[in-house]
């Protein structure tokens, strides 16, 4: 099997699973009073801290939450409420997630405006874009770090300036589930309020995310009231297993983090080089993330592609997984015309790719080119 979708998901390497076993066993409840409860919340806390230092920000700004989704949508209904005295006007762009897509579509039901920035034909926007977009009654700027679909990397630190020179008060948040630990992703550099991650993107376990807070936002609405737990603000016992192989994931990656990026941008580079051989298959966006390669095989719909290499043990994704076959939103933003937005392909790397697996993907591409007719 060559897995070619680690935008999707990863693979779990078996230290990680091998952490979550151990956690499993020890199953205490980190609010119980006794040792074996105190042990496992001390254990919670030390791997919260696993989390804080790759972000490089205190661990009590460290929230775990069920998953990217989970952190994008408190993330955005907590800055609605923290900020809902100024105003009902919302920045965002058109090739966000749909977990922010459509918590926005539902905000609009309620009254709430909300401005999609489009990208340029390379799937780039810009922070100028952002300041002319920006009103007195913006309440949030929410902007990705890196798109899922193009691998296009977003200048949030650019639109943080551009925040404090017009003296805005909205929160800037950032999804930055693709961002994590593969680009530049420290939330006081970057300069932004919130960030959300998800472990499953970066080796660990589906169920388990984060929303990172920023000191200043006291009395942040709690997400989920009851006991009390991640400092008041999303009560639940905690999920001590995911955020086993949370922590596990991330100590991981960030051991060998260069070699990693090192080698999966030059998998990237190789794989461009060697597509773009094939006659009709274009680039597509200009994405700098060192995980995620768009290309189209022109008129080629890529849901055969998808489904024909997927039959030889190829894994690669037709646009987000999230789409299921339907043609993205992010490529209906790029403004392809309808031969090459059918065709879109996302390869997506992680440290274990192999030179030799792109060599099987260029051979397999080939080969469904000149055995079939372009059907567009
Ligand atoms: N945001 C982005 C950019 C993503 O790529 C994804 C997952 O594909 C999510 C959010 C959602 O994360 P989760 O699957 O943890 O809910």
């Amino acid at each position: 099997m060559i897995y070619l979708d680690h935008a999707a998901t990863t693979p779990i390497p078996a230290p990680v699973a091998e952490e979550m076993m151990t956690a499993l066993t020890q199953f205490a409840n980190p609010s119980a009073q006794y040792p074996m409860g105190q042990e496992a919340k001390k254990q919670v806390e030390e791997r919260r801290a696993v989390i804080a230092k790759a972000l490089r920000c205190a661990s009590e700004c460290v929230h775990f939450t069920s998953c990217g989704t989970e952190s994008d949508n408190w993330a955005i209904m907590g800055a609605l409420h923290h900020n809902r005295h100024v105003g009902k006007h919302i920045i965002t762009t058109a090739v966000e997630h749909s977990a922010i897509l459509e918590t926005c579509k539902a905000l609009q039901q309620q009254g709430y405006e909300v401005t999609y920035l489009k990208p340029d034909k390379t799937g780039h926007v810009t922070a100028a874009q952002v300041e002319a977009a920006l009103r007195e009654d913006t309440v949030l700027v929410s902007v990705m770090l890196v798109n899922n679909e193009t691998g296009c990397i977003f200048p949030l630190a650019d639109i943080a300036r551009v925040l404090k020179e017009r003296k805005s008060r909205a929160l800037l948040h950032t999804d930055a589930v693709q961002g994590f630990l593969k680009v530049p992703c420290t939330p006081a550099e970057l300069g932004v309020d919130l960030m959300s991650l998800s472990a499953h993107k970066i080796g660990g376990p589906k169920g388990i995310g984060a929303l990172y807070i920023a000191p200043h936002l006291k009395n942040f609405r709690p997400l989920l009231f009851g006991g009390g737990q991640e400092m008041g603000l999303r009560s639940g016992t905690e999920a001590t297993v995911q955020i086993a192989g949370f922590a596990k994931a991330v100590e991981l990656r960030c051991e060998n983090l260069e070699d990693a990026l090192r080698h999966m941008a030059e998998v990237k580079a190789y794989c461009r080089e060697k597509l773009l051989s094939i006659d009709g298959i274009v680039p597509v966006g200009g994405g700098e993330a060192p995980h995620v390669l768009s290309v189209s095989l022109v008129g080629y719909p890529s849901a055969n592609v998808v489904t024909d290499l997927g039959a030889q043990g190829i894994c690669l994704s037709a646009g987000s997984a999230c789409h299921r076959g339907k043609l993205s939103h992010v490529v209906q933003a790029l403004g392809l015309d309808k031969r090459t937005a059918s065709g879109v392909l996302r390869l997506s790397f992680g440290p274990e790719t192999t030179f030799d697996e792109i060599d099987t993907l260029y051979e397999a591409l080939l080969n469904h080119k000149n055995s079939r007719f372009p059907m567009l």
